[in-house]
């Protein structure tokens, strides 16, 4: 079996590490109800449908008043 002779440094290990560390975009998609930008498959945040049909209501944005 293939053995490694030396052990690699931190800064080696480090950097291998380092190269696979990019941030992936999703995959996005608009929903046809209100235009928003939505992960496929999923109900829509903003306005609740999900193919065509009111599947959560919207959520109402209340101002949370003081304490
Ligand atoms: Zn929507």
């Amino acid at each position: 079996m293939a053995n490694p002779k030396k052990k690699h440094s931190p800064a080696r290990r480090d950097s291998r590490r380092a190269q696979n560390w990019k941030l992936v975009m999703g995959t996005l998609s608009k929903c046809p109800q209100c235009g928003a930008t939505v992960k496929p498959h999923h109900v829509c945040p903003a306005c609740g449908y999900y193919r065509g049909e009111l599947i959560v209501a919207p959520k109402v944005k209340k101002k949370k008043e003081g304490k």
